[in-house]
């Protein structure tokens, strides 16, 4: 179900155990070849492709379009809420949804620069609550509902980059006609560096001595529509099994059911 089409009595009739479902994405720099609102683009695809398994077993907010992008600020059009009003934002809306009665939130994420508000959000939020012992407010990106390894012989990349091979695919999958051409592009996936340390980074830098970022992380040149359409049965099959489980919860337990 999406909330933007239900009446307040038709929610309060799904309080207090339907999934409530928070997409959240951004609206930022995708490179040479990709428009700026591709990870709101994807995750509405994701979520319409859920929606379509679960039918009126699931609560779907809007895709939230402002995420945290302040990586990015050095490209054109980038719109960013910086990382302390992004956490506030999203405790705000898991506020109001176990204000309305809900007790099974999941914030589902479609970019990288959110992970990391996104869970102290959800960590913040369980500590003002530290007596209540029937919630469950979890967050993941629609990547992360796969299968583990590799997705198939005919990818190069084995994890989401950005504006990348998986990304350029996905779009090409929904709406072919926004993505310029990207045959020309480089690989460039330059790793975080300095690991087992997190190294803070901006977009701009992440590329190799002498070479200009076109903003690009990953290697777009080997996307297909068939890819695409792979990717989009995947994390939507993913992540429709992952809300089965959550509409099984016993709405106590520490385990999650098997
Ligand atoms: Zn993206």
């Amino acid at each position: 179900m999406q909330l933007a089409e239900l009446t307040w009595p038709d929610v309060k009739a799904r309080v207090p155990d339907t999934p409530f479902v928070i997409p959240v994405a951004a609206l930022e720099q995708h490179g040479l070849h990709m428009p700026l609102a591709t990870d709101a683009m994807l995750l509405a695809e994701v979520v319409r492709r859920v929606d379509e398994q679960l039918r009126d077993r699931v609560i779907f907010a809007p895709v939230q379009w402002l995420g945290n992008s302040h990586h990015h600020l050095e490209f054109a059009g980038t719109m960013s809420a910086s990382p302390r009003t992004y956490l506030d934002l999203l405790a705000d809306m898991l506020e109001n949804v176990l204000h309305h009665g809900f007790r099974r939130v999941l914030i589902l994420n479609g970019h990288g620069g959110n992970i990391t508000p996104l869970k102290q959000a959800i960590f913040e939020t369980r500590q003002k609550l530290r007596a209540r012992r029937d919630l469950l407010l979890i967050g993941a990106s629609y990547w992360d509902f796969r299968p583990a390894g590799r997705l198939g012989a005919e990818f190069v990349q084995d994890a989401v980059g950005h504006a990348c091979e998986w990304e350029t695919s996905m779009m090409l999958a929904i709406r072919p006609d926004l993505v310029k051409p990207f045959d020309h592009l480089n690989d460039l996936d330059t790793g975080y560096s300095f690991e087992p340390a997190y190294r803070g980074w901006i977009t701009r830098e992440r590329v190799p001595a002498g070479v200009e970022s076109p903003g690009h992380l990953g290697d777009p040149r080997h996307a297909s529509r068939e890819k695409g359409d792979k990717l989009f049965e995947t994390f939507a099959a993913g992540t429709a099994r992952f809300l089965e489980k959550v509409i099984a919860w016993d709405g106590q337990s520490w385990e999650f059911p098997s």
